[in-house]
């Protein structure tokens, strides 16, 4: 008989268990925790939009509108596309639910975002993006705000060692049309030395040859005219106020004059952070100022600010974080004691005891699954504890145990593990606490 073909996983998808999924959880847990430090409220939005939304956005000629977007037609023929980031869902957001009146908004939000690209290590089709964004407020605090915020959540992860902040500025939009025009100028000369691609942003995205990879371009793009005797005065300052900001708020950064963000909305300020732990994917965490955004979608001129960073490469730079502790194991022995330890497994847990049953094989593996799973004791039940009205509470640490009264359960374990926390000395042995819980 012919076998049946399993389904298999699409490419550059992934399926995330064990010590991945608890690094991975670890990453949104701290962004979690930190944006909450900072006062950014959570929001979720689409997976998919409008294709407008993101071709408008995004620009027609990034890398990620041209080539990467996962477009298709739905039943009633309107173009869609599953997000390739967040930026523009917030902005379209922002537009069509009127949040003008909450500005400035700080924002967070994380979720699964799709690009097609060659799948490799720290580059998927299915990723996950932790994203933050102060929209309507101008002044650079706001900057400052977010890189402090990117700058903590990268600490607390343990990893800011690893990790450097580079900055740069874009100016405005009198500063850049001087330096774009000079840039022009600079690789028309060179014409007859670039990439395929970097000719072809020529005309349409000259900025982008600037972070071209392409070894060709190289020697031209680092000896192309820096943004700095472009600045205006205002745009000088506003920078000045950023880095200002930064030393104040104790976050270390370096200056890249190479640094761009493609897209023509960016101003003023352009960042990422960088590893060398990751090879060609060693950007985490990327973003910048966008304040024609909101303006270029049709809605009110609003500035912005933002970044995003990538799960899975955070992910893959964090220690392994602890597993999960397990308070207590109830292992029943027989069918009599299996329906009663239900009902100790539900106070357990009612009562905040993490609590796990180990419920199949022999007496024997359900004890090996309790040392198994690094619970802190084992809470045993036969056929003579339930004639006795007791159970076995066993320390799995220590290997001692006792008897507790059925009935003072769960407080008698609640007890001990907070006891256990207290002061692990007191509870290097439960004979005490034997006499304490089985009342005379
Ligand atoms: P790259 O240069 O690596 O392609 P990017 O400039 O396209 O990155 P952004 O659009 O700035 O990336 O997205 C922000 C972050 O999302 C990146 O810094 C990275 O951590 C993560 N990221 C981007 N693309 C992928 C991907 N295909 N798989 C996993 N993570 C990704
Ligand atoms: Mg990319």
């Amino acid at each position: 008989m012919a076998r049946i073909q399993t389904p298999q996983r699409i490419r550059g998808t992934q399926d995330i268990a064990f010590e991945e999924q608890r690094r991975f959880a670890h990453v949104l847990d701290t962004f979690e925790r930190v944006r909450r430090l900072y006062c950014f409220q959570r929001i979720e939005i689409p997976v998919f939009e409008d294709t407008q939304v993101f071709a408008r956005s995004i620009g027609e000629t990034t890398d990620v509108v041209s080539k990467e977007m996962y477009s298709f037609e739905d039943r009633s023929g309107d173009s869609v596309t599953l997000r390739p980031e967040f930026t523009a869902g917030i902005a379209r957001a922002y537009i069509g639910n009127g949040w003008q009146q909450h500005a400035p908004m700080k924002i967070a939000t994380s979720g699964p975002v799709f690009r097609y690209e060659r799948p490799q290590k720290g580059r998927y089709r299915q990723f996950h993006q932790i994203d933050a964004e102060v929209i309507g407020a101008a002044e650079p605090a706001a900057d400052v705000e977010l890189l402090a915020l990117a700058d903590q959540l990268l600490r607390e992860l343990g990893i800011a060692d690893d990790v450097t902040l580079q900055l740069n500025t874009l100016g405005d939009a009198e500063t850049r049309d001087a330096w774009r025009a000079a840039l022009v100028e600079h690789f028309q000369g060179a014409r007859g030395e670039l990439s395929e691609d970097s000719l072809a942003r020529l005309d349409k995205n000259p900025l982008r040859i600037l972070d071209s990879k392409d070894p060709r371009d190289r020697p031209i793009a680092d000896s192309a005219p820096g943004i700095d005797d472009f600045l205006t005065d205002a745009a000088r300052d506003f920078f000045g106020q950023v880095t200002a900001g930064l030393d104040a708020a104790g976050v270390a950064w370096t200056r890249n004059d190479r640094l761009v963000r493609g897209l023509d909305y960016y101003r003023h300020t352009a960042f990422e952070f960088v590893t060398d732990r990751l090879g060609a994917q060693g950007t985490v965490l990327a973003g910048g100022r966008y304040d024609g955004l909101i303006g270029s979608l049709g809605g009110p001129e609003t500035p912005g600010v933002g970044w995003a960073a990538g799960v899975e490469r955070l992910a893959m730079l964090i220690d392994e974080p602890n597993n999960l502790a397990i308070d207590a194991v109830v292992v029943p022995i027989g069918s009599a004691a299996e329906s009663q330890a239900q009902g100790i497994v539900a106070a357990l847990r009612r009562a905040d005891v993490t609590t796990d049953m180990a419920f199949t094989g022999n007496m024997k593996r359900r004890l090996a699954k309790a040392n198994a799973l690094g619970a802190k004791y084992a809470i045993i039940l036969g056929d003579d504890e339930l004639a006795k009205d007791v159970v076995v509470v066993k320390s799995l640490s220590t290997g001692q145990q006792a008897e507790m009264r059925r009935n003072w359960i769960p407080q008698g374990i609640f007890d001990l593990l907070f006891e256990d926390e207290l002061a692990e000395h007191q509870c290097q042995t439960l004979a005490p606490l034997a006499e304490r819980l089985t009342p005379a």
